[in-house]
């Protein structure tokens, strides 16, 4: 019996549209690998947004939370899932103008770092963004995470 060619997914979910170079951060950010297949394209060619990473995850279903962090890594990342072999709803992240406790404040005097407080941070115009933190007012930028 041959080995399939690629692994199709059969529960699980597709990350599409990863900028070049974000699969790994992306796998990382997820806890990835844990159970079950993991595909991923690194470099891939793209009919609309010429080159990208996808990362396609058997058996894997994101929330709100990791849904939110997968989107602070690019400005046009889709999601879809997929339900017995058939692609289902496709949906492209967008970074909430709110983020709580998804990420760490750089200020080492922050409240955020000493107190147990969730972080606070508010997005700052387009990709790449910018994030300020409510309690001391820092920005930290992109390509600082
Ligand atoms: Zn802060």
């Amino acid at each position: 019996m041959s080995q399939p060619r690629d692994y199709r997914l059969v529960d699980g979910t597709v990350i599409d549209h990863l900028p070049v170079g974000t699969a790994a951060r992306a796998l990382e950010l997820l806890g990835l690998p844990r159970e079950g297949p993991i595909t991923v394209g690194i470099n891939v060619p793209s009919p609309s947004h010429g080159r990208k990473d996808i990362v396609r995850v058997e058996g894997l279903f994101l929330g709100k939370r990791e849904l939110d962090r997968l989107a602070l890594l690019g400005p046009n990342i889709t999601v879809s899932i997929v339900r017995e072999g058939a692609i289902g709803e496709k949906t492209v992240l967008s970074v909430p103008t709110r983020l709580v406790a998804i990420l760490d404040c750089r200020n080492p005097t922050c409240i955020t770092g000493s107190e147990a407080v969730d972080s606070v941070f508010v997005r700052m115009g387009e990709f790449p963004y910018s994030y300020k933190c409510t309690y001391c007012q820092r920005v930290t930028r992109d390509d600082e995470r």
